[in-house]
């Protein structure tokens, strides 16, 4: 039990505790930065002392280094979601794909994950050539998508993996769309949907 929880609980507590407050209380820095004020990071590392290195590791849930990205491998190693195609692989061959591809995608995504919180000015400053194809028309579905990830639907975790809607709406079309009020909240900030 002790083993498990040394590999579910750090990713938790980076991601969900960390992360997902950060981006609500401390979005302007966020978007001009792509991480979160001194402040805020000293207060979090003191908030949770049993996860220093997995906050450190991740940038407070913002990135990863390499033993972050281990760890997040680690993690899906142990979870259920790489195998859940299995579950269809009987009538669907294909299906299966359609988590494992997401799944091998997930820490990748990581590497990119802060740019999808900068603003529009901060990420095409700051964005380095080999992710500039987040600045294209398909890059700016992913920047939105990871929005209404962090406001809204936000048990969808694959939404801001590249192509990982494309190919679970392949077979299930389970993805949400944004509501009236999630589209009207993002129109504020700039945010338009086709
Ligand atoms: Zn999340
Ligand atoms: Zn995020």
């Amino acid at each position: 039990m002790k083993f498990f929880n040394s590999i579910f609980h750090p990713f938790y507590a980076q991601h969900w505790l960390a992360h997902h407050k950060h981006v609500i209380i401390d979005t302007k820095h966020i978007g001009e930065h792509g991480e979160c004020s001194e402040h805020l990071r000293l207060k979090t590392l003191q908030q949770y002392p049993k996860n220093t290195a997995s906050l450190l590791n991740s940038s407070m849930g913002m990135g990863a280094n390499i033993y972050g990205l281990i760890s997040q491998y680690a993690l899906l190693i142990f979870t259920p979601l790489p195998y859940c195609g299995l579950v269809f692989w009987h009538d669907q061959p294909w299906s299966l794909l359609t988590y494992l591809l997401p799944s091998l995608l997930l820490p990748l995504s990581t590497i990119y994950h802060k740019y999808l919180h900068m603003s529009d000015v901060s990420r095409r400053k700051k964005i380095p050539w080999y992710f500039r194809w987040l600045l294209s028309n398909a890059g700016d579905q992913v920047v939105k998508k990871h929005f209404i990830h962090h406001h809204m639907n936000n048990d969808h975790n694959w939404n801001f993996i590249v192509f990982a809607d494309t190919i679970t709406n392949l077979f299930n079309g389970t993805n949400l769309e944004p509501d009236e009020r999630t589209i009207a909240y993002m129109k504020k900030l700039g945010l338009e949907m086709e």
